[in-house]
């Protein structure tokens, strides 16, 4: 189990991606939450470190340079690769980035236009394409449109919105292959961790291959502490990592839904351990000096 040293989030989401929080909104509730150490890991995009940062000097709060890149490898046709201490101007991320965000961008329009057809099917009024841009600060997700689907009455909540609509009207998001997420962020001076195992699958089995295939392309660490294990089901993943030596991370995976973790925590109680960013800090820099 998590130890009590807290203090450390390693992954968290702003409305640059898929969050609902402003950069500096998360980064002061970061700080309310007793959070000193913080990487903003939005999904394919650096947009909101700016302003994360500029925030965090001011409240006392270490933003880290972050990202959650989207890969495929083999069967698996969404892992997600958490990069951390990569340099943020690298010309060649950059341009990687600018071609992912155009893909993002034609699919958060193509699920806005099936919700549409499903409205008109209901008899309802669509969606106004640029209110609901207004919910997002870059390229428009799936959850800007479920709170713009419980705004407009359509939908109780998020959940519901997911279920009769953004799943049903879901289209596959750009992705990059497994070699060439953990090749992207090593060339920019980056290590990665995988993130939330547990969502890809919870038997050695299956979870084994995918770990020695990216061990063996540079793999780092692992995502041991996330909301979705929960905490019976720690010590599995701390001995997946232990298994093919790569460093236990840790985060909330904040998006400032109304239900889900606190920032800098689990579950309620369980902090993400302190520990994860010196142990992660010191491979990096054992790396450095082979
Ligand atoms: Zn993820
Ligand atoms: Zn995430």
């Amino acid at each position: 189990m998590p130890t009590p040293l807290g203090g450390v989030d390693l992954h968290a989401h702003t409305n640059h991606s898929d969050g609902l929080d402003t950069p500096a909104q998360l980064v002061v509730k970061a700080a309310r939450h007793g959070v000193r150490h913080l990487a903003v890991t939005d999904h394919d995009t650096l947009a909101a470190l700016p302003e994360a940062r500029v925030a965090g000097a001011a409240c006392g709060v270490e933003v880290k340079t972050g990202i959650e890149l989207s890969v495929q490898h083999g069967d698996f046709g969404d892992i997600h690769l958490l990069g951390y201490f990569f340099d943020s101007e690298d010309a060649a991320l950059d341009t990687c980035l600018a071609r992912l965000k155009e893909g993002r961008t034609q699919r958060g329009l193509e699920i806005l236009r099936c919700v549409n057809c499903k409205l008109s099917d209901l008899g309802r009024a669509p969606l106004d394409s640029e209110r609901v841009q207004q919910y997002a600060s870059g390229v428009l997700t799936r959850p800007h449109l479920a709170q713009a689907l419980v705004d407009q009455g359509y939908c109780k909540g998020h959940q519901e919105a997911f279920r009769d609509f953004l799943i049903p009207c879901n289209a596959p998001k750009p992705a990059l292959s497994l070699e060439e997420g953990i090749r992207l962020i090593a060339n920019a001076g980056g290590i990665c961790s995988l993130a939330h195992p547990g969502v890809l699958s919870n038997d050695p089995n299956v979870l084994d291959p995918l770990l020695a295939a990216a061990k063996s392309l540079g793999l780092a660490g692992l995502e041991v502490y996330h909301r979705a294990h929960h905490p019976d089901a720690i010590p599995f993943f701390e001995a997946a990592a232990l298994r093919h030596h790569l460093v236990p991370t840790g985060g909330s995976d904040y998006h400032g839904r109304p239900t889900g973790p606190t920032l800098g925590e689990i579950a309620p109680g369980y902090p993400v351990p302190g520990t994860v960013l010196h142990d992660l800090q010191r491979f990096a820099a054992g790396r450095e000096s082979d």
